[in-house]
């Protein structure tokens, strides 16, 4: 099996811009096509080593590469196992189960956003609020702000968590390495959150505040939590948030 890290090396990739996913798809045997799919984001048809992947050319520039990366992964990693899926982002806790997909979203995310790139891309963004270092990343890599945030989270780049809420749930939370363990963060939306303004009075800017840990934690009295909510789609609120 090749690493992402190994597939882009080896075709020279030292640059976001480099990251040409028909070319390295390519390399993997594959010819990608563009069309419109029903009920799909991307499949595979193969035979032996070659195989022609097709992405659906409804969705979005990010959407579609990540679908790209994503059928790539399940091509180095699942040949054979799978030929036809819906790719999807981490949208919600159901997903966490599905362990194939999981590791398609993981190979990826390692594709379009490599550690030796990422890293150093937020380096030189270091101290700016993390949904304007997430937009500078999402811009640079190409893949949407949800991935991106994901990635930031996974390589530790904010120890903090990265928590998704509707106006009735929590459909995941993720901790970076490094972050505070104090249990996992409320379920439901505080009321002191700015990411409650954005559930239910449509707040539509990057709202930061700080307020008590126990707005995010339970077992964070007279702790304080800083925030960043910002609105992901009509009724989702994506938040970083942290303990000072
Ligand atoms: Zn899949």
């Amino acid at each position: 099996m090749t690493t992402p890290d190994a597939l882009l090396r080896s075709l020279g990739v030292d640059s976001p811009d480099d990251i040409d996913l028909e070319t390295i798809a390519w390399s993997c045997g594959l010819a990608v096509r563009y069309t419109s799919l029903n009920g799909c984001d991307a499949r595979i048809v193969g035979m032996g080593d070659r195989g022609v992947l097709t992405v659906n050319s409804k969705q979005g520039l990010a959407r579609q590469r990540f679908s790209i990366a994503h059928e790539l992964g399940h091509w180095q990693l699942h040949r054979g196992r799978l030929t036809l899926c819906r790719a999807e982002e981490i949208e919600g806790s159901a997903s966490e189960a599905r362990g194939l997909e999981v590791d398609a979203d993981r190979f990826a995310a390692a594709l379009l956003m490599p550690r030796f790139l990422f890293e150093p891309a937020a380096a030189a963004l270091d101290r700016k609020p993390p949904w304007t270092m997430v937009e500078s990343l999402s811009s640079l890599f190409q893949t949407s702000l949800l991935a991106t945030a994901l990635r930031v989270i996974a390589l530790d780049l904010w120890p903090g968590w990265l928590v998704c809420h509707t106006r009735t749930g929590r459909p995941f939370a993720f901790k970076a390495p490094t972050a505070e363990d104090v249990g996992r963060p409320m379920i439901a939306v505080d009321y002191r959150s700015g990411a409650f303004d954005i559930l239910h009075a449509g707040a539509s800017v990057v709202r930061s505040r700080q307020l008590p840990g126990d707005a995010w934690f339970s077992g964070a009295q007279r702790r304080i939590a800083t925030e960043h909510s910002r609105a992901y789609s009509p009724d989702r609120a994506l938040t970083f948030v942290r303990l000072d």
